[in-house]
């Protein structure tokens, strides 16, 4: 391993260790050597991208979850921007979620969330006054309720004491709307069924999602295995940058050695660094953090995590001939067509995306597989006569920290006590629910930590997300 040179007057390039390869550690280092500072990013796996990654089987290259962004997340599309992989990872022109309704006497019925170019709250109002899998009054209940969201003040800590159900109800909203829009959408942005998430997550979300510009909740989503972006992409951006980028080297310890000096352990070697960023999981971090550097670092082991469970399945032929939708009355969530980016070349191959899965997440491939068949078929009739090349399924027990009320006070920001030790992961007090956007937010400010630690200013050009969008 490289340490710093020191040559006559010219002062010493100061050193960040990263720990952690995940969006979040990518984003710091990319951040730091933009802006001068040297970096050595450390990543245990074989692989960047942490819980956003893709794997081969057999010919197929299969993405671990499936995964959306939103227009609104500024600072994972300036990440995109930054690793040169946006055009990979496209948005909607304009928001359009298809909605199948299966609990209908008549059949299934299709009903669309889509967005005008109308200024907000308007842009929604002709989709919503024409969807219909809500009764009139509930829909103009869900109006009046999309109203008093919008007047709730984020910043106020109180949010995060009550839970977005119980919101929900308070505010008129009957268990059909809850299941026909709050929770289609929340659930698949916070990991957790309204009852279960803080109302301050849930309302960060919709407030800037649905409710701050006309195009904030256009989708976008890699067209590419997510390995193309968060692992080969951004390993050469790092590389260009002139991160050294170490994989399959976990560290296992992180100690002080003296006024900003810091050593950092991996198997056989020991690292010299000027300021370390643990990018890693809530308790990987409570693992490395020395003593003193937080004031409650017990907190960390007591944010809980939710599972997200994916099950692919590979058709001999086209059954779905759109590039995703939803499902009501199912117990199918969100489904999204992978042929193209899995590299698939004859039938098709869906990834039907299942969060706050924890009923299902230990569930046997069998039984997933004798529940999700036939209702693909219930809501997709060309399955019927189609033939299951592949069925698979993989599971992420800790897809996201629990968005549950209270979850706040137990998110530490980036500056720890212990000066130019940082902390970044989706799971730091971004204000964000567990997501790649969070991740990003967090690997920005950790940056930003970091070089206050070393005394080097902000570079502008590197922090301007927050306008981009
Ligand atoms: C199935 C699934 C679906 C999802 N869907 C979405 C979605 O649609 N939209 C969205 O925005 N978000 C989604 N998410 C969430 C999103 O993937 C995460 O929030 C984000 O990727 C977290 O990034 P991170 O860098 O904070 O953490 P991680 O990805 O967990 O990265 C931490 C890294 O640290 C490494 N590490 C740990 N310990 C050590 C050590 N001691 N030494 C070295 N390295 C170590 C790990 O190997 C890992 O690579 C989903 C997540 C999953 C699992």
């Amino acid at each position: 391993m490289t340490h710093d040179t020191q040559s006559g007057a010219v002062a010493p390039r100061r050193h960040t260790v990263v720990v952690g390869g995940g969006l979040a550690g990518v984003t710091s280092a990319l951040a730091l050597a933009d802006a001068g500072v040297r970096v050595t990013l450390l990543e245990g796996r074989p692989r960047l991208g942490g819980l956003a990654f893709s794997f081969r089987r057999g010919d197929l290259t299969v993405d671990n979850g499936q995964h959306v962004y939103l227009r609104c997340c500024t600072a994972y599309r300036w990440f995109l921007d930054r690793i040169e992989g946006a055009a990979l990872a496209p948005l909607q022109d304009r928001l359009d979620v298809p909605v199948l309704d299966l609990a209908r006497p008549e059949g299934r019925r299709l009903g669309r969330l889509r967005r005008d170019a109308l200024p907000v709250p308007l842009h929604l109002g002709r989709s919503l006054a024409a969807y219909p899998h809500l009764s009139l009054a509930d829909r103009a209940r869900v109006g009046r309720a999309a109203l008093a969201l919008k007047g709730l003040d984020l910043t106020d800590p109180a949010l995060d004491t009550q839970d977005f159900g119980t919101w929900l109800a308070a505010h008129g909203q009957s268990a059909r709307a809850v299941e026909a829009l709050w929770d289609l959408v929340g659930v698949a942005t916070l990991n957790a069924v309204a009852s279960d998430a803080s109302l301050a997550l849930a309302a960060m979300v919709f407030k800037t999602g649905l409710l701050s510009d006309p195009g904030a909740a256009d989708i976008g989503w890699a067209r590419v295995p997510l390995g193309d972006l968060h692992d080969r992409l951004a390993r050469k951006a790092l590389d260009s940058a002139g991160v050294r980028t170490v994989l399959r080297t976990r560290v296992t310890s992180v100690s002080r050695t003296g006024e900003r000096q810091w050593s950092v352990q991996v198997p056989g070697e020991t690292l010299q660094a000027d300021a370390v960023v643990l990018a890693v999981p809530q308790r990987e971090a409570h693992g490395l953090l020395p003593a003193g550097a937080l004031d409650a670092p017990e907190r960390l082991l007591e944010i809980g995590t939710a599972p997200i469970l994916n099950v692919h399945v590979v058709y001999d032929r086209k059954v779905l001939g759109r590039p995703f939708f939803t499902a009501l009355g199912s117990p199918v969530q969100w489904v999204f067509d992978r042929t193209e980016a899995s590299g698939l070349r004859e039938g098709q191959y869906l990834a039907v995306s299942q969060s706050a899965a924890q009923d299902e997440i230990d569930a046997p491939v069998a039984v997933l597989r004798e529940r999700y068949l036939p209702e693909l078929e219930r809501l997709l009739p060309p399955a019927r006569g189609a033939e299951v090349k592949d069925f698979f399924v993989t599971r992420e027990r800790t897809a996201t920290f629990a968005p549950a009320p209270g979850v706040g006070r137990l998110r530490p920001g980036a500056r720890t006590k212990a000066p130019g030790l940082c902390l970044a992961g989706a799971w730091t007090a971004t204000g964000w629910p567990a997501t790649m956007e969070s991740a990003v937010r967090s690997g920005v400010s950790a940056a930003d930590a970091v070089l206050g630690a070393l005394g080097r200013p902000r570079p502008r050009h590197l922090f301007d997300f927050e306008e981009a969008a």
